[in-house]
């Protein structure tokens, strides 16, 4: 049995907000929604060969599916996880029913607009759960984002490595995915595949088959030290500071058209390079209730 640190399910494609330099490209996005049946088959296959420690509902913005309460309870029954957490933006944390709060565990709620009203509202909306459900929240408050994805594809084999290398993401935080019965190193490949590379679905992730050799071929891909093809479009972890701010949906494709290698935080990387973790730097605090 394979144990990870996370796995994250995208339970709505799309986001109420349109953030630039989303790294889940889910500006690109047009309203859709998990098809369940399909996530619960392939969770049931997958959990047969992998066990993670948090699965992490996500998006787009995983709050506006209204199916959420009975998706958290169906995916909790797998038992292919410890715990249960929503990751949201927090807009809608208010709208939050309790039959969702009832069958999750944890929220990872990033706050990109630091004011002050939304946060107090989450504080507050937090010390209520977790007296009444016992749910630990996350506030995450972001300064910055990172460039990072780029539809110029990286030629440069150096680049891309050491790009890969430092990816937190995938090697660190283990953002596994589950997308439409593939399992990804992180939503950027899953994105990447999907938008970018029309649907090489195949060559950036596994595809989740019961068969015996399900188990041998997640751990070769997890521990692989070769680049996926995604990288070449990717940023990781070590792309320049970007400002929060909202973009009309038809530029997000505009701002993803600068060079891999214009957009690297080259000193970030190096500093990354010489270490065996690194960081982002790009949440100023994080307040944990
Ligand atoms: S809140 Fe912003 S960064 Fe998060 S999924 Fe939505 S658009 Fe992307
Ligand atoms: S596509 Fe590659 S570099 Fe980008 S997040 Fe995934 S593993 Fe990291």
């Amino acid at each position: 049995m394979i144990t990870v640190k996370s796995l994250e399910i995208h339970v709505s494609y799309h986001c109420n907000l349109s953030c630039k330099g989303c790294s889940h490209m889910t500006p690109l996005e047009k309203e859709k929604f998990i098809d369940e049946s399909d996530v619960y088959d392939t969770l049931k296959i997958l959990s047969k060969y992998l066990h993670c420690e948090v699965i992490r509902l996500i998006g787009g913005e995983p709050t506006l599916n209204r199916n959420l309460a009975s998706i958290a309870k169906n995916i909790k029954e797998i038992n292919i996880a410890d715990k249960i957490a929503i990751a949201t933006n927090g807009i809608f944390i208010d709208k939050i029913q309790e039959d969702v709060l009832k069958n999750v565990d944890i929220f990872e709620i990033s706050n990109y607009h630091y004011s002050e009203h939304l946060t107090n509202k989450i504080i507050n909306w937090a010390k209520n759960v977790k007296e009444k459900y016992n749910i630990k929240t996350y506030i995450y408050m972001y300064e910055y984002f990172r460039e990072s994805i780029s539809y110029l594809k990286n030629e440069d084999t150096d680049l891309i490595k050491k790009i890969y290398d430092t990816c937190i993401v995938s090697h660190d935080w283990q953002c596994f995915n589950v997308f439409e019965g593939y399992f990804f190193k992180c939503p950027q490949a899953m994105a990447i595949s999907r938008n970018i590379e029309n649907n090489y679905m195949d060559t950036n992730g596994i595809k989740i088959e019961d068969d015996s050799n399900l188990e041998d071929r997640l751990y070769e891909y997890i521990n692989d030290d070769k680049p996926l093809k995604a990288c070449s479009y990717c940023l990781g972890t070590v792309g320049n500071f970007i400002e929060l701010t909202q973009i009309s949906r038809d530029k997000y494709k505009d701002l993803a058209s600068d060079e891999i290698k214009e957009l690297v935080d080259y000193e970030f990387l190096e500093k990354n390079l010489e270490k065996s973790t690194g960081d982002m730097f790009t949440v100023e605090k994080v307040i944990e209730i």
